[in-house]
């Protein structure tokens, strides 16, 4: 059973946001994914120069095994924390479903075992149930990550993983911060804003549609926010500023939206949407239905139709439309607690108590 040392807890709190909000997305305690980084590779001081461990087949932080997952490790992100430890999380979700469907384990006992697998997959944990643990190496795996988590639990507690964005005087905020401003050239005269139009780039990446956006030519066109995929925001023009960002278009029976409408722009071509994405454009229409009258919110094609496809049929609108308000308990609260009551009671029964 590994002791934690104050090098360990320090590299933990360094890497507490990355750890929160991948947990957040795959609704696991982020001291359960603690729990296993610091049993794989005790947050990096395990690793060799390269990066690796386990003779050269663990990658990263969480030991992505090479032998199985040959498909993310040829990508080549694996060393970046965030990518690791989402991947990571997702093996760990995708076990627990497994398991969920292929053995009657739940609670408690489906979250450790599930733990278990992510050292000896999830077909030795079936084989050795109901004892999950004796599949893994030192027959001790999914109680000593449980253990480092109940240690580990002290780091996140209180931990606000909701971004939290707010409009003061027409600019945006991010968690107390003004988002990146990049002043576009092309923009017309003051706006009340009612409508929420939303676009993508139609690129794959952000520095391209940045720079047309921000640059003065020919071709006049800007929007008020551009989200990247990674969930970063950069703001444009004042929110009270007409952008160029829906041309001829109508809503309601009102044409040139733009005179009444705050273009938000993503990255990427429509085919997928990344959840950093998804949670920025949830969090950033929430505030400013918060700062204006907003009536509605619509894509480009609905204003455009016939002449535009974005943001195209795979924009989650229903993750993005779920506007968190103050009588809805807090997701990541109400996780946390879970989460904590399930470590409980997996030490009581590991304890024999
Ligand atoms: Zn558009």
């Amino acid at each position: 059973m590994g002791r934690l040392t104050e090098q360990e807890i320090e590299l933990c709190k360094s890497l507490k946001r990355i750890i929160s909000n991948v947990a957040r997305r795959h609704d696991w305690p982020p001291e359960v994914i603690a729990g296993i980084i610091s049993r794989e590779s005790k947050f990096g001081i395990l690793l060799d120069s390269n990066g690796k461990g386990d003779r050269g087949h663990g990658h990263g932080l969480m030991q992505i095994d090479d032998r199985s997952h040959a498909a993310f490790i040829s990508k080549g992100t694996w060393r970046n924390a965030a990518d690791n430890i989402e991947y990571g999380t997702a093996v760990l979700s995708d076990f627990h479903n497994y398991l969920e469907s292929h053995t009657s384990l739940k609670g408690a006992d489906l979250e450790a075992a599930a733990i278990a697998s992510f050292n000896a997959g999830p077909g030795g944990v079936i084989k050795a149930l109901p004892n999950w643990d004796a599949a893994t190496t030192g027959k001790d795996y999914s109680s000593d990550v449980l253990v480092r988590a109940a240690a580990l639990a002290p780091v996140f507690a209180g931990v606000d993983t909701m971004d939290t964005f707010k409009v003061v005087g027409h600019l945006l905020y991010k968690n107390g911060k003004q988002v990146p401003f990049r002043l576009s050239p092309d923009h017309g005269g003051f706006i009340t804003p009612t409508l929420i139009v939303i676009h993508y780039t139609d690129t794959s990446e952000l520095k391209s549609p940045l720079s047309w956006l921000t640059k003065k030519d020919d071709t006049e066109v800007s929007a008020h926010l551009i989200i990247d995929k990674n969930g970063e925001v950069y703001q444009l023009l004042p929110f009270n500023v007409r952008a160029y960002h829906a041309g001829v278009s109508e809503y309601d029976g009102r044409g040139s939206v733009n005179g009444f409408s705050i273009g938000i722009e993503n990255v990427g071509t429509g085919d997928v949407w990344p959840d950093a994405q998804v949670e920025a454009n949830r969090d950033v229409i929430s505030a400013l239905y918060d700062a204006y009258e907003i009536e509605d919110t619509v894509g480009h094609s609905s204003v455009s139709p016939g002449r535009k496809v974005d943001p195209g049929p795979n924009y989650p609108w229903d993750r993005v439309m779920t506007i968190p308000t103050e009588t809805q308990p807090d997701p990541t609260k109400s996780a946390m607690v879970a989460g904590v009551g399930v470590i409980i009671a997996i030490l009581r029964k590991w304890l024999g108590a």
